[in-house]
């Protein structure tokens, strides 16, 4: 993994050295251009040479920490944000605050008891009610596929620990994280309703070490809630192992709290248009994280993209015709922050142009997809042309998805565009002790804002109407 960082890294540096503005010379056709495309070039060679993304991600997991929703790590971070924009120029700055019951993790462990003992790693998921104060213990019951569970018979569970130990598929598009997640999300409470006391679920992971990964789960109406963790991947295998060969016991405590009463925000600074300011395109990534890393690849990389890419453009003489709004979403991981947004805008919507999330990692982009009907626009003829020397194509098929927290603006008809971000390594860390600023490659970063300016700048320009084309 480190030699193929390397040999990109080498890649893009060599394509920056390799990029004065239009010094090319004779041999490369002369192309007629659209009028945004010589701003969009020069855009995109600064952002190759800008450090802006890379210290706003230092700075997020450096100075403020960890930010899960109502820790006082949350908390800076919102001031964190207030003066990232002040300081880059933004303006409009808007701090929207809502309701958010906050998660605290507590003591927890889990291990085998039974046929011998052995420490587990494990961690809770986001949202999971604590165990008894002397913990839960109980024979398991193992499912190697999530389809198992929902195949097991009302009261087969009665006394007993589920545990799913479905394996994560590794795709460059992370679709393995959609087929996979459903078990740690939606697990607990069909493992209630067949009567389990508690639920183990394999890291919903790519990565073959013991590290566990968390992430939310929620508990259904009218059902038991059972304490759930998520264990390492290769603990998952050993007990799959174990139980084929006889009966295990597990032993878990878990100790968490709630505050009913916490709040969180949803962030905003704007680069106002020039002629047409009222045309807002919705940028962003998401401010809070989990607990156990620092977020960073989840998501303070996000915000360092999208944010950098904005000044780019804000640094201009000249401002686009629209506004780019970025914001730092509040609530992603225990859920909130796009209905809360919709919610609050719900009368503007329409003055939405297209909106977009970063909150992939900081992985190269491969592919750019955009709102449906308008690959073709003229508008977008030179998408290519300037997406080229980054090693981006742009896709055939359209976005189907903006981010988790542009889906409920998205759903109230908000078109969405994708820079599609390898997610080959993603999953190794994401939601994990080892989401860290190391694994941040600050050179595919860079890449990362130069694609996100190109398409900000020339749809920012422009006049295209997503809506009418997607018709
Ligand atoms: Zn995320």
């Amino acid at each position: 993994m480190r030699r193929q960082l390397l040999a990109l890294a080498a890649g893009f540096a060599l394509l920056a050295n390799s990029l004065p503005a239009a010094a090319q010379g004779p041999a490369l056709a002369q192309t007629p251009r659209q009028p945004t495309y010589e701003t969009a070039a020069a855009l995109r060679d600064k952002a190759l040479q800008d450090d802006t993304a890379w210290k706003l991600t230092e700075s997020l997991t450096t100075d403020i920490g960890h930010r899960l929703v109502g820790s006082p790590g949350m908390a800076r971070a919102k001031d964190w944000a207030v003066k990232t924009f002040e300081d880059l120029g933004f303006t409009n700055i808007k701090v929207e605050e809502f309701p958010k019951p906050s998660w605290t993790r507590g003591a927890e462990s889990a291990s085998i008891v039974a046929p011998y003992e052995w420490s587990l790693a494990m961690i809770g998921l986001g949202g999971s009610v604590p165990t008894p104060a002397k913990g839960i213990e109980a024979e398991i019951v193992v499912f190697p596929a999530y389809a198992d569970l929902l195949a097991a018979p009302e009261g087969s569970l009665k006394g007993k620990i589920a545990v799913v130990t479905a394996p994560m598929t590794r795709t460059l598009d992370g679709a393995g994280y959609s087929a996979a997640g459903i078990a740690r999300r939606s697990g607990p409470s069909e493992a209630a309703k067949r009567g389990a006391v508690a639920y183990l679920v394999r890291s919903i992971s790519t990565s073959d070490l013991r590290s566990p990964h968390t992430g939310g789960t929620s508990y259904a109406e009218g059902v038991p809630k059972i304490p759930a963790a998520a264990i390492g991947v290769p603990d998952a295998e050993l007990i799959e192992k174990l139980a084929a060969k006889g009966p295990v016991k597990i032993k878990l405590n878990m100790a968490s709290t709630v505050n009913e009463k916490a709040v969180a925000w949803n962030i905003s600074g704007d680069i106002v248009g020039s002629s047409r300011p009222e045309e807002v395109i919705i940028i962003g990534g998401h401010l809070d994280s989990w607990d156990v890393g620092t977020g960073a690849i989840d998501d303070a990389s996000g915000i360092g993209i999208t944010t950098a890419a904005a000044k780019l453009i804000g640094d201009l003489p000249r401002h686009p015709a629209r506004t780019i709004r970025v914001v730092m979403w509040g609530s992603e991981e225990r859920g909130g922050s796009g209905d809360a947004f919709e919610r609050m805008h719900r009368d503007n919507l329409a003055n939405f142009v297209v909106a977009s999330e970063s909150d992939l990692g900081a992985d190269s982009i491969y592919a750019l997809m955009l709102p449906k009907g308008s690959v073709r626009a003229p508008q977008f003829a030179d998408l290519p042309a300037l997406m080229a020397p980054l090693k981006i194509m742009v896709s055939r098929d359209p976005a189907l998805f903006g981010g988790a927290d542009t889906s409920e603006i998205q759903a109230a008809g908000v078109p969405v565009f994708n820079l599609r971000q390898s997610a080959l390594r993603y999953f190794d860390l994401h939601h994990s002790p080892d989401d860290t600023l190391d694994k941040v490659d600050p050179i595919q970063l860079k890449q990362n804002v130069a694609a996100w300016v190109v398409v900000l700048w020339v749809i920012a320009d422009s006049d295209i109407d997503f809506r009418a084309l997607a018709k």
